[in-house]
């Protein structure tokens, strides 16, 4: 590894609401620039207008913020090589890109679209493939095929010309993939990508983020696997300026794939199965349509990351639950599997239960008070916590809780009718009744004492324990399930409790 000072970056497009895939990127740029006590920049890409989505780089930033995830340099954060939206750069390409025609890596094209076509129909014709390089270059409007004066005048009164690269003829370019090893490309397989376009004056991303990642001094390029085809590209791009010396490593992350394993993870297969893909819940400008976000249905940021950095790395060991100085530690760059990561939803909602477990009730209790200053009731923190402590066990996420232990806070609305239909016979009402009285009796209604006074009357009296329990239960939570019903009426009290039993009586007839 180079000596230099490690500076990494997450260069996304404002395209749309960025996907998971994204997010594990940036954390795996995020732990190895930490590791090395090096830099991590968010530089946003935005020169292709035509895909630009509004609120797309805001989300970006929201993401980051959710997550804790902090950059050192970037889009809203400033630093010696600002601005760091290429859009905001935009008067710095030309010129490279000027550079790469002075030493012939280089050339004005002129083709028209319509030109373009033609060329295209002719090979379909000629059941050739269609490609633009050292094939076909010679044949079309360009800086390498016209005389001077009328490249020049060209210049000056076309709007639409470009410039692009010339690939060099049937070379095999070597470049080496941290992750894939060495790659070997054929020069001829390649085309002569479009760096600039005059019509709006801006760069294509291939010669921006060439540029950009040499000026703000990028040692390695981590990213995903969808930009493997133009690293031969990039290569020569470095090659072309000179630049080979300082050119990055590069590793590429293999894509996250459904949970069957075929194919790469979409927003369908999350819409289909019941899963976010997106971090945050994303609205489209366009379409309205609302995509879940990992925030918005409860998940931990901690959980969230701890589950994307087990996609596709591994420590080696069977250790599955990380704190963020662990991964920093432990993340290694020859750990991250080539093959497809496979998503599993399940597995992610277990993430998210063992961070819940490792918060101690006030805690949770602090995340619950929300929920139910939504539905009007005001609880102290230390009810609160006694009652996340008695469920948490049985919880997934904090949007649980209230389905959980909704009968802490307030009387069942409706009582579950298949329990109704079993438990609560025509003898139940009086019996009901009964244990009222000898609830009533009860001074300390401490769970030992109402356990014992109830005991004893069902056993003097020889009822069946199994209905009367369960009636019971039907009155105080409206289901037939919950912890111990003498925990339950502890924490609710004892007028709560005859209340609750009254309103039973009053409502379930027989
Ligand atoms: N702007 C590219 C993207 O949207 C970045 C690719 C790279 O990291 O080089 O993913």
């Amino acid at each position: 590894m180079s000596k230099k000072k490690v500076r990494v970056r997450f260069a996304p497009s404002p395209t749309g609401p960025l996907h998971m895939g994204g997010v594990r990127t940036a954390l795996f740029n995020y732990l190895f620039a930490k590791q090395h006590g090096g830099d991590f920049i968010l530089r946003i890409e935005d020169t292709d207008s035509a895909r630009f989505v509004h609120g797309a780089e805001e989300y970006i930033t929201e993401t980051f913020n959710w997550c804790g995830i902090k950059f050192d340099e970037g889009v809203g954060i400033g630093g010696k090589h600002a601005p760091y939206r290429q859009s905001e750069r935009k008067s710095i390409y030309l010129k490279y890109a000027e550079q790469l025609i002075e030493s012939s890596n280089a050339y004005y094209a002129f083709d028209t679209a319509e030109e373009l076509d033609a060329a295209r129909k002719q090979y379909e014709e000629e059941g050739k493939t269609f490609i633009y390089n050292s094939s076909l270059r010679s044949r079309m409007k360009t800086s390498l095929t016209l005389p001077d004066n009328e490249v020049r005048q060209l210049l000056d009164k076309t709007g639409n010309w470009v410039i692009r690269f010339k690939m060099p003829e049937n070379e095999l370019v070597k470049i080496t993939d941290i992750i894939r090893g060495e790659l070997v490309v054929n020069t001829n397989t390649l085309d002569d990508k479009v760096l600039w376009k005059k019509a709006d004056e801006l760069p294509t991303y291939h010669l921006a983020n060439i540029v950009d990642d040499h000026l703000m001094e990028i040692t390695h390029v981590i990213r995903g696997e969808e930009w493997l085809p133009s690293l031969p590209l990039h290569a020569l791009l470095y090659r072309a300026f000179g630049w080979d010396d300082t050119r990055p490593e590069f590793a590429h992350l293999s894509l996250l794939l459904k949970p069957d394993g075929k194919g790469k993870l979409s927003k369908r297969d999350g819409d289909r199965l019941g899963f976010p893909v997106y971090p945050l819940e994303w609205k489209s400008p366009e379409t309205s349509e609302v995509s879940r976000g990992y925030r918005e249905d409860g998940y931990f940021p901690e959980a969230f990351l701890n589950l994307l950095a087990l996609l596709g790395w591994n420590p080696g060991t069977e250790q599955e639950l990380f704190t963020m100085d662990e991964l920093i530690k432990l993340f290694d760059l020859n750990r991250v599997v080539k093959s497809g990561a496979r998503f599993n939803p399940n597995k992610a909602k277990w993430f998210n239960q063992q961070y819940l477990k490792q918060k101690n009730n006030e805690e949770l209790a602090k995340l619950y008070q929300p929920v139910l200053k939504e539905k009007g009731i005001e609880k102290d923190n230390n009810y609160v916590a006694k009652v996340c402590g008695m469920i948490k066990e049985r919880v997934v996420f904090i949007n649980d809780f209230w389905g959980l232990s909704s009968y802490f806070f307030a009387a069942p609305d409706s009582y579950d009718e298949k329990t109704v239909k079993k438990y609560w016979k025509e003898e139940t009402s009086t019996r009901m009744q009964e244990l009222v009285a000898i609830l009533q009796g009860v001074n300390d209604f401490s769970k030992e004492d109402t356990e014992h006074a109830v005991r004893d009357w069902i056993s003097r009296n020889e009822y069946p324990m199994g209905h009367v329990m369960n009636a019971f239960r039907l009155s105080i939570v409206g289901t037939s399930t919950g912890p111990s019903m003498f925990e339950i009426i502890e924490m609710i009290g004892k007028d709560e409790t005859i209340n609750r039993i009254n309103k039973a009586i009053g409502s379930i007839l027989f």
